[in-house]
């Protein structure tokens, strides 16, 4: 069995790593980690990791008709004991510089960018539209990718086709679009709404786009229970209520507003919140997550 020191890590992100298993292929391995209003918080969340994992290869699997995916397997023997369940092995692509959001509705920085113009990455809206309102039809408002520490910043889609030219931008606009219709129309049929997400595609070698990274997770995208929705106010957050509420309570002592790092969860906060992330899972795919690898 390979442990996880054998591969090289060659990337790490606020919440996952990247390690290289050989020349073709990468293990993506998710932690428990939680961030929240922009920190990473030092209490994980048990189990969150491999939620993330189990998510994303349902959606993999659930969207190969649509688009090829990177994923080769959840439970190779090339994927260490000590992840197992966290980690993916994916084929190793060329990464397109281009977060690919999908939007159905208007909110975070949708919303201040529509406010401050009437359009959203240059795609203009009509007028009146409010917090969470549901967009006339789906739209691709792509980011750059932000060094560490600061936010993604929307961009046009000019500015897309700068960096990868007119084809290319143009097909990963229209595979984002496809991929979020299909993935909110199965979301909505469990009675969840995919109000947005982000896609990463890569190049593999025969110059075919594939979507890559994780998918359609809580962490790239926003979820909300479709029978509390309601335009004109923000939306509850499906798995970081509490961990949200709790820290901006008077019981947490922290000051959302002060440059201190949040404070460690308490034991009852971290449990609902792993009970979140699980029922979340549950409801999208309507698998079990006692069904899902666990780590040796
Ligand atoms: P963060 O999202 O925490 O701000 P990040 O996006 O740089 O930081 P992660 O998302 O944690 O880091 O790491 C995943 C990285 O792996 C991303 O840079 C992503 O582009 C890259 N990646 C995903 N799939 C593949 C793949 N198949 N081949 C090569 N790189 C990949
Ligand atoms: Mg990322």
């Amino acid at each position: 069995m390979p442990s996880l020191a054998e591969y090289p890590q060659i990337a790490a992100g606020k919440v996952r790593q990247l390690h290289a298993v050989d020349d073709d292929h990468l293990l993506l391995v998710a932690s428990d980690r939680i961030s929240a209003f922009d920190h990473v918080l030092e209490s994980a969340i048990p189990d969150k990791g491999r939620v993330l994992t189990a998510m994303s290869v349902f959606w993999f699997e659930l969207l190969a008709d649509v688009v090829p995916n990177h994923l080769v397997s959840f439970d190779d023997p090339r994927i260490p004991d000590e992840v197992r369940g966290r980690a993916l092995l994916v084929r190793r692509l060329s990464m397109e510089p281009v977060e690919c959001v999908a939007r159905g509705y208007l909110t975070g920085s949708g919303l201040v960018d529509y406010n401050r113009t009437g359009a959203v990455c240059g795609v203009e809206l009509p007028a009146g539209l409010v917090e969470s309102s549901t967009l006339p039809e789906p739209i691709f408002t792509p980011a750059t990718k932000a060094e560490i520490g600061a936010h993604d910043e929307n961009v046009s889609f000019e500015a897309v086709v700068k960096e990868v030219g007119q084809e290319k931008a143009e097909r990963l606009r229209e595979l984002t679009l496809k991929v979020y219709t299909r993935a909110a129309e199965h979301a909505r049929s469990r009675g969840v709404i995919l109000a947005d997400t982000k896609f990463e595609f890569g190049t593999d070698a025969n110059g075919e786009l594939v979507l890559g990274d994780e998918v359609l997770t809580p962490d790239s995208s926003r979820f909300w229970p479709a029978d509390e929705y309601e335009p004109g106010r923000v939306q509850r957050s499906f798995d970081k209520q509490y961990v949200r509420e709790w820290l901006t309570s008077p019981a947490s002592g922290w000051d959302r507003a002060s440059d201190t790092p949040p404070p460690a969860l308490p034991a009852d906060v971290v449990e609902a919140t792993r009970e979140r992330y699980v029922r979340a899972y549950e409801m999208l795919t309507g698998r079990s997550m006692a069904d899902w690898p666990t780590p040796a």
